[in-house]
């Protein structure tokens, strides 16, 4: 009887009888890896509450040891017994409750009371300036947006326009500007949205015959963050609505902004008039890390993984990942996925493996048929089908997440798209792009399946 009153009551007694039966069902290093890291936290009754290093280790739990875990706490904690997450340092981090359907991210939904409207963010709360490492390489562009998180509007970095090569922290740093504005201040109307995306919602307030309502929302905002403004490149009538937004803005000493993977003089293609604008403020370039940033990045990295990686490994790693910090992450998070796919302790053979097929799936481009290919499988599809003329549920939407991961993961024009799930029109992968990106925004399972899949086609894992 005491065994129980206790078990139910002491949090550490509860999970280390779980650990004791979990160790016994998975591999050593599997164990060490994914079990080992998490501390038990809180207990009442039948739900215990447990700490993980981050929401990575929260999906491959998931993915990986649902039905241990779920039998595990049953056994432990009775017939009601659950097992509930909770993400280490992370105050935005909602508390995930041990579901299929685990939120990676919450989108914050901001309400602004005057106009009784509510709108998306779309900021990510992962991204803010406490996690990210400064380098010489990032250090202006850093500096100026902390500056701009903190007075917004009010510097002359106004736009502030971030620009450098990808996977080196742009989108991290701007979204970073807008959680801080949002952060101090919850009241600031504060949006983020990329380009492209930008310009599907603009065509479809054309289509729709609400153009004005478009812009009237967008001349609203405290704070506008566009990413990726290279996509506006050839892209006429989408540049003269920006143009006027930006105007309305700057003058009313509202914050804009903008990322892009050239410096705005080097924007061939962009109207003459929206470049001299963005050099109003300040540009301030992303360089790729040096070693020394390299090296910091992996150990910050690896320690909320929850994994202690040795000065060789890390040198390894830095010396051979060089030009891309998504790289470096994807690095960790294939080691990690290695190591305990195959039952391997991470050792330095381990290590030399990953980044060799690291360095391999550089030079393959993600294709098409690939994502399809991932998608179908995932969804449990029949490939064929996405290309045939087929409404069922099921079909429909892993058609469009699929259409929806070809326009964000390779450059292929819209028509290509289309063409490769079975000759379908542009207007179609547009409908599909904007009800996908709509969808994950309400839907968290969706933006968490999605987010999986990405990671799989990426990373090939
Ligand atoms: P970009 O927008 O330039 O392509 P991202 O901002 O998406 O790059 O960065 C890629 C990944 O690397 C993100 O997960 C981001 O959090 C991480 N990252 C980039 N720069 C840093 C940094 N200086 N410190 C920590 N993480 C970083
Ligand atoms: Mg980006």
């Amino acid at each position: 009887m005491n065994e129980i009153v206790n078990r139910v009551s002491d949090p550490k007694l509860a999970w280390k009888e779980c650990l004791n039966i979990i160790k016994d069902n998975v591999p050593h290093i599997t164990y060490n890896t994914w079990f080992i890291p998490i501390k038990p936290l809180e207990i009442n009754e039948t739900t215990l509450k447990v700490q993980v290093p981050n929401s990575f280790f929260v999906e491959w739990i998931d993915e990986h040891f649902n039905t241990l875990i779920n039998k595990t706490i049953i056994h432990v904690l009775g017939d009601q017994g659950e097992l509930q997450f909770k993400i280490k340092d992370d105050s935005n981090e909602p508390e995930l409750p041990f579901e299929p359907t685990i939120s990676k991210q919450e989108r914050v939904t901001v309400s602004v009371a005057e106009e009784k409207v509510e709108f998306e963010t779309y900021l990510n709360p992962r991204y803010h300036f406490e996690n990210f490492i400064k380098g010489e390489s990032n250090q202006l562009a850093r500096a100026a947006a902390y500056a701009v998180g903190e007075n917004p509007g009010e510097t002359s970095f106004n736009p502030l326009f971030i620009y450098g090569g990808v996977g080196l922290g742009k989108t991290h740093l701007i979204q970073a500007i807008g959680n801080r504005v949002l952060k101090k201040n919850p009241k600031k109307k504060v949006i983020y949205i990329s380009s492209d995306v930008f310009t599907v919602e603009f065509v479809e307030a054309i289509q729709t015959n609400t153009v004005n309502n478009f812009s009237n929302f967008y001349k609203k905002m405290d704070v506008l963050i566009i990413d990726d403004i290279q996509f506006l490149i050839g892209k006429e009538k989408t540049q003269d609505l920006f143009f006027h937004i930006f105007n309305t803005l700057h003058q009313s000493g509202k914050q804009v902004i903008l990322s892009s993977d050239k410096p705005p003089k080097d924007l061939k293609g962009l109207n003459e008039r929206l470049i001299s604008r963005f050099q109003w403020g300040l540009s301030a370039d992303v360089q790729p890390p040096d070693f020394e940033t390299r090296i910091a990045i992996l150990k910050n990295k690896s320690e909320t993984y929850g994994i202690y990686l040795t000065n060789e490994i890390l040198e390894y790693i830095a010396h051979n990942i060089t030009s891309n910090i998504r790289e470096l992450e994807g690095c960790l998070i294939k080691l990690l996925a290695n190591s305990s796919l195959n039952s391997k302790e991470i050792d330095f053979e381990l290590a030399k493996k990953t980044v060799k097929e690291i360095s391999t799936n550089r030079q393959v481009n993600i294709s098409i048929d690939n994502i399809a290919k991932v998608v179908c499988e995932y969804f449990h599809v029949d490939e064929n089908k996405v290309r045939e003329k087929n409404r069922k549920k099921e079909v429909v939407e892993a058609r469009q997440v699929a259409m929806f991961l070809s326009k964000k993961l390779t450059k292929s024009s819209l028509k290509t798209i289309g063409l490769h799930f079975g000759g379908r029109d542009h207007s179609t992968v547009i409908h599909a792009f904007n009800s996908i990106d709509r969808q994950v925004g309400e839907d968290l399972h969706l933006k968490e399946t999605v987010d999986t899949l990405r990671n799989k086609i990426e990373l090939n894992i």
